[in-house]
């Protein structure tokens, strides 16, 4: 193994992105490899802040960007452009991850697990089973807080069988009620309440580039949609700045409802036709209600992408 190894999940990190990181730091430090670091690529999210303050423990370090040559293993994403700064010239060792694979290249072999489903955690815990090695508590509530986040307490539709079997196990270990905790969990990330409207689009945004059409899709959970809306005409503002600093085509800021399991979403850029187009909607007022969507991977990036 190569010396001083840094392992992350995508930029603006959400609870799977830094826990798994974590994680993979623990599976190779119980199979006493001691140079890989989980580090991460942005600020800790409210759900993510109550998963490391139940457990007690720090978060992982922040980098902004990586030197050439830097030996790395990705967690939780592979496209370039939700990673870190300098990934085309970082040596990628390893990736773990359940998105599609786009914009990614290496120059070199890897290790490259990919499995369909709703959570990098339930991947990590195939691996841990494979090679024999021990899952304590703490990681075991690190697994389930991260496939709670991604599964929204397994109501998404990108949740898979294994991801319940997997959750469930974990539970045995950790000895939580799973269905208790998650839902105090998923509340944490609905507090919205400190966050500008520039930072609010910045919790969880991801970009996705095809050919020469760039967009970004963001999302916030939350109880109650009209909450969030009250503030739209900031929330406008902010995202098209984004919008022109970025050179983007579209942008789409969904917010969803986990109680309900439906999305308002408010779509600005020079583009929406896309959006229109691929939910066959109009927009009224640069919004638009989306029933029963509430996974960008599954429900609202593909269906971009298909219709630029
Ligand atoms: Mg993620
Ligand atoms: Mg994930
Ligand atoms: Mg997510």
């Amino acid at each position: 193994m190569e010396t001083n190894v840094i392992i992350f999940g995508h930029k603006n990190p959400d609870t799977d992105s830094i826990c798994s990181s974590i994680v993979r730091q623990r599976l190779a430090n119980k199979m006493g490899v001691n140079t890989v670091k989980a580090v991460r690529l942005g600020n800790i999210n409210k759900e993510t802040e109550y998963v490391l303050n139940y457990l007690g423990i720090e978060a992982p370090e922040y980098i902004e960007k990586v030197e050439e040559g830097q030996p790395v293993m990705l967690v939780d994403h592979n496209e370039f452009s939700q990673s870190v700064d300098g990934i085309e010239n970082a040596k990628i060792l390893e990736v773990i991850d359940h998105h599609r694979i786009a914009n990614f290249q290496t120059a070199e072999p890897l290790y490259y697990i990919a499995r369909p489903y709703g959570c990098t955690s339930t991947i990590l815990f195939e691996i841990f089973k494979q090679e024999n090695v021990e899952i304590d508590r703490e990681t075991a509530i690190l697994m389930i807080s991260a496939i709670v986040s991604d599964t929204l307490l397994f109501k998404s539709p990108t949740c898979t069988p294994q991801d319940i079997y997997v959750a469930n196990e974990l539970a045995k270990i950790a000895n939580i009620d799973i269905n208790k905790y998650g839902l105090e969990l998923l509340k944490a990330g609905t507090d919205l309440s400190d966050f500008t409207p520039s930072e609010l689009i910045n919790i969880d945004c991801k970009e996705f580039v095809e050919g020469n059409f760039k967009f970004q899709v963001a999302q916030v959970n939350t109880a109650c949609i009209e909450d969030v809306l009250k503030d739209k005409e900031n929330i406008e503002n902010a995202i098209n700045t984004v919008i022109s600093n970025n050179n983007l085509n579209l942008f789409v800021f969904l917010i969803t409802d986990i109680i309900n399991s439906n999305s308002s979403c408010i779509v600005l850029g020079n583009n929406t036709n896309v959006f229109e187009k691929a939910f066959n909607t109009n927009l009224e007022n640069n919004t638009a209600f989306l029933e029963g969507v509430v996974s960008r991977k599954k429900q609202v990036a593909p269906v971009l992408l298909k219709n630029i």
